[in-house]
């Protein structure tokens, strides 16, 4: 097995950062496009099949908060947030403190028609309770706005708001000291003023797919199956988007790179996937994965998602229900050297999941999981930037993707049968 360390990693992580933040419909994502375009070709020997995925276009024009003494403060709105009037919204607010369904019910009947103040949680623990869960209660119990507050003083918080079709209602993302600065040492209610400007219209957005198909002709049966590693190339306006995601596409570009020369020798082919959208509901992987046809599908031997490979003290695999893979991922980390945890049950928080939920063997490679004190506490605040990140996390994450990935193109069909158990 080799294990090179990759002397180009850190230099195209940072210029993926470069890009700024590459919230999708931006000339950040653009740039990012246009970067991972031409590193992708560079890296593959091929030139990509850009998939342009429908999504409900949407940017923010202006979000503020204004306070009951009339000073008005900074917020962040949450994508896809449902617009107020122009001059704003004049409401009183309410403090649900970590905003977890008991804290809802507590006060179901003091919510109707208020503003509803929660806490963001660190995403990567099993008992998260997610932004989105926490929208869509106070969207049950008749709150006229919602306001998340961020995990880091001097920064608010960004996110999805977890608007579907519907109408929705204002949200926004505030820094602690706003949230304080509002509720003057109270629970509430306060009155508070919110302004929240946005456009909406149907948007594209590429997907980049490079294939490099694999085959010897000892297995010409498996040189039509593909191993998928995939990363989200989009992200937030705050920050870099460094950890989340510029990690996964540097270390996705290192391993194609390793992986490219021998492709011939292969049993199955590399598909490198970079999506689009996945801050936005997971949309650019759903629609790639809802395009295969059953063959197409089939054919997929595994999805190895690497999405915020670094700022953890190691490496957990989320394994999607798959028991199947974790004998071949422990193994492959034994390999290298390097500790990696397990955790079983589906969570909807990346693209492995719209590979996993249609029935395709499907992992994501993310550090700090069930460490609150790790790095990736700053994911979604403006401090997610390369300075939180050491290069050598993402060299480990290289050699442990490498191996899984190196594995999995040349594994005999038993196994791989094994993986969809
Ligand atoms: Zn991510």
């Amino acid at each position: 097995m080799s294990d090179t360390p990759d002397t180009r990693l850190w230099a195209e992580f940072a210029a993926i950062c470069d890009c700024g933040g590459r919230q999708s419909g931006t000339a950040s994502e653009r740039a990012a496009v246009a970067l991972l375009d031409r590193l992708g070709r560079a890296a593959t020997g091929v030139a990509p099949q850009v998939l342009e995925t429908a999504y409900d276009g949407w940017r923010a024009i202006e979000a503020s908060v204004t306070d009951a003494a009339g000073q008005v403060l900074p917020a962040t709105a949450l994508l896809r947030s449902a617009p107020t009037p122009d001059d704003g919204l004049a409401l009183e607010l309410i403090d649900l403190g970590r905003g977890t369904a008991a804290d809802f019910a507590a006060q179901a009947g003091a919510i109707a028609g208020r503003a509803v103040m929660v806490r963001h949680e660190l995403m990567f623990c099993a008992d998260t309770v997610h932004r989105r869960l926490k929208y869509g209660w106070a969207l049950a119990h008749g709150a006229a706005a919602f306001i998340i507050v961020g995990p880091d003083e001097g920064s608010s918080v960004a996110g999805s708001s977890g608007r579907g079709g519907e109408a929705g209602i204002p949200a926004i993302g505030i820094a602690p000291e706003t949230a304080r600065q509002l509720l003057a040492g109270q629970a509430g209610p306060v009155p508070i003023r919110l302004t929240l400007l946005t456009e909406e219209a149907p948007a594209l957005a590429p997907n980049l797919i490079f294939d490099m198909p694999g085959g010897t002709a000892e297995s010409p049966g498996d040189r039509k199956e593909w191993v998928v590693l995939s990363a989200h190339l989009d992200g937030h306006a705050l920050g870099e988007s460094a950890i989340d995601n510029a990690s996964g596409c540097a270390v996705a570009l290192a391993v194609a790179r390793a992986l490219a020369p021998g492709m011939a020798e292969r049993r199955r082919g590399l598909r490198l996937a970079f999506f689009n959208v996945e801050e936005w509901a997971l949309t650019g992987s759903a629609d790639y994965v809802a395009r295969l046809s059953p063959q197409d599908r089939a054919a997929i031997a595994l999805n190895v998602n690497l999405d915020s490979v670094a700022g953890g003290s190691r490496l957990t695999a989320l394994t999607s229900g798959f028991a199947g893979i974790e004998p071949m991922l422990q193994g492959c980390a034994d390999r290298v050297g390097l500790p990696l945890g397990l955790h079983r049950p589906l969570q909807r928080n990346s693209d492995h999941a719209n590979f996993a939920e249609a029935g395709i063997p499907a992992f994501r490679l993310v550090a700090g999981f069930g460490e609150p004190e790790a790095r990736t506490r700053h994911l979604l605040t403006r401090f997610d930037t390369r300075q939180i990140v050491a290069p050598q996390a993402l060299e480990e994450a290289r050699a442990l993707a490498q191996a899984i990935c190196e594995t999995a193109l040349d594994a005999p069909p038993e196994d791989a049968a094994n993986w969809r158990a």
